[in-house]
C-alpha cells in the first residue's frame, strides 16, 4: 500500500520547511531522480505574491529542488503556464522566478512548443516539456475553485495546456462533471510521480484567486495524487468533490492509501470556508441525471460584475470561452445566454470584481 504524509508545518521558513519535505520523502514512494531530467510543476495561476496565497510559496519550490540537486538529478524544470499567458513566463512577484535563478534550476517554457494529445474526441495541445522530463512533480496549492470546489495536486496539471488553449475545452466540457472527467485525463497524460500540497497557508472562500489567506499549517506529499486531494477535501470539510467523486467512480479504490502520520479526518476544520455552490456536490449528480434526461434546471450561479470594483482591465472578457462578456457603457455585460458557468473570468480577474453566489 503507498503512503501519503501529513505533516505539520508552521512557518515558511527554508529550514523547516526542507526538513518537513525530507521526512515526507523518506516515509513515501519518492522517485529515483538520479541523472532525471525532473520537471517541478507549481501553481503560477497568476504571478502574484506568496502571500495571497495563490500559488505555490517559493520557499516550498525551493526546498524541493535543493533536495533533487542532492539526489542528484541531471536536470531540473519548473513551469507553468497561467490561463492568460501570451509571452514567456517569468514569474517574479511569486518569487518563483528568483528561486530558479538562485538554485540553478531552468525555467520551463510551456508555450515554446506543444504536442497534441488525442483524449477521447479532444485534441489537446500540452507543453513538450512533459516529453523532455523522466519525472514530473506537481507541486500544488491547498485552495478552494469556484467550479471544482477544491484545487489540488491534479487539477494543477491543467496548467500544462498552454495558456488560451485550455478556453476552449471548458466549452467542449460545461458541466462539472465532464470538467472534471477532462481534468482527469489531462492528468494521466502528464504521467505525474509525485505530488506535493503547499497547505502552510493555504485558500478559503471564493478561491482559486479571490479567496482569503487560511492557516492551515501542513505539509502534504506522497506518490497517491487521488489520495492527497482526498485528503485535501476532507480538511476543508467536504464529503468529496467533482475530481475526486469522478476519480473513485473510474478507478475503484484509487483513492485508498496509508497515513503515517496525520489523518485528514482528525484534521476537519470546521469553520472553513467552503465554496458556496448553486448545488452540493451530491444534487450535481441529480442535476446532471435531470438535465440528460431533458428537463430539471442546473442551478448554478452566473458571475456578478461589481461595476464599482471593476478597472475595465478586460481579462475576464478575453478568456471567457463562450464569447460571453462585453465592455459596453462602460461596463461590462454579460450575456446569459451565453455563459456556460465556467468561472474563468472570476479565476482570472485580478481586482475581485466578479462573485459566484
Ligand atoms: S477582469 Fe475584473 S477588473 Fe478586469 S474587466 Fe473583468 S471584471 Fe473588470
Ligand atoms: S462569463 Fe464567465 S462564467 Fe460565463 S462563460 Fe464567460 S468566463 Fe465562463
Amino acid at each position: 500500500m503507498n503512503r501519503t504524509a501529513i505533516l505539520k508545518c508552521a512557518s515558511y521558513d527554508l529550514d523547516i520547511v526542507k526538513s518537513t519535505l525530507e521526512e515526507i520523502i523518506a516515509n513515501t514512494e519518492f522517485p529515483d531522480v538520479e541523472g532525471k531530467s525532473v520537471l517541478v510543476k507549481p501553481n503560477i495561476l497568476s504571478d502574484s505574491s506568496p502571500e495571497k496565497a495563490i500559488t505555490t510559496h517559493p520557499a516550498v519550490i525551493e526546498a524541493l529542488v535543493m533536495i533533487l540537486k542532492e539526489r542528484k538529478a541531471s536536470r531540473i524544470l519548473v513551469g507553468d503556464s497561467p490561463g492568460m499567458q501570451t509571452g514567456h513566463l517569468n514569474p517574479k512577484a511569486s518569487g518563483i522566478a528568483d528561486v530558479v535563478k538562485r538554485t540553478g534550476a531552468e525555467l520551463a517554457d510551456f508555450m515554446t512548443s506543444t504536442r497534441i494529445h488525442q483524449i477521447g474526441k479532444l485534441r489537446i495541445p500540452m507543453t513538450a516539456v512533459l516529453d523532455d522530463a523522466d519525472v514530473v512533480i506537481s507541486a500544488a496549492k491547498f485552495k478552494t475553485h469556484q467550479l471544482m470546489y477544491s484545487t489540488g495536486v491534479i487539477k494543477n496539471l491543467f496548467g500544462t495546456v498552454p495558456g488560451l488553449n485550455k478556453s476552449p475545452l471548458h466549452l467542449k466540457a460545461r458541466k462539472p462533471e465532464e470538467f472534471a472527467t477532462l481534468i482527469l485525463s489531462i492528468f494521466h497524460e502528464a504521467h505525474v510521480d509525485y505530488a506535493l500540497l503547499d497547505s502552510i497557508i493555504g485558500m478559503e472562500g471564493p478561491g482559486p484567486s479571490n479567496g482569503r489567506p487560511r492557516n492551515i499549517g501542513l505539509l502534504i506529499g506522497g506518490a497517491n495524487p487521488y489520495a492527497i486531494d482526498k485528503a485535501e477535501a476532507t480538511i476543508m470539510g467536504y464529503d468529496t468533490v467533482p475530481i475526486i467523486r469522478k476519480a473513485e467512480e473510474l478507478m475503484p479504490g484509487c483513492t485508498a492509501t496509508e497515513f503515517p502520520f496525520l489523518k485528514p479526518e482528525d484534521l476537519t476544520i470546521r469553520d472553513f470556508k467552503k465554496i458556496e455552490s448553486g448545488i452540493t456536490v451530491k444534487s450535481l449528480f441529480i442535476s446532471n441525471l435531470i438535465s440528460k434526461i431533458g428537463f430539471g434546471k442546473d442551478r448554478r450561479h452566473y458571475p456578478e460584475f461589481q461595476h464599482d470594483i471593476c478597472r475595465k482591465c478586460r481579462k475576464c472578457i478575453n478568456v471567457c470561452p463562450a464569447k460571453a462578456l462585453t465592455l459596453s457603457n462602460d461596463k461590462v455585460t454579460i450575456d446569459k445566454n451565453k455563459c456556460i458557468r465556467c468561472y474563468c473570468c472570476h479565476e482570472m480577474c485580478p481586482f475581485d470584481a466578479i462573485k459566484v453566489k
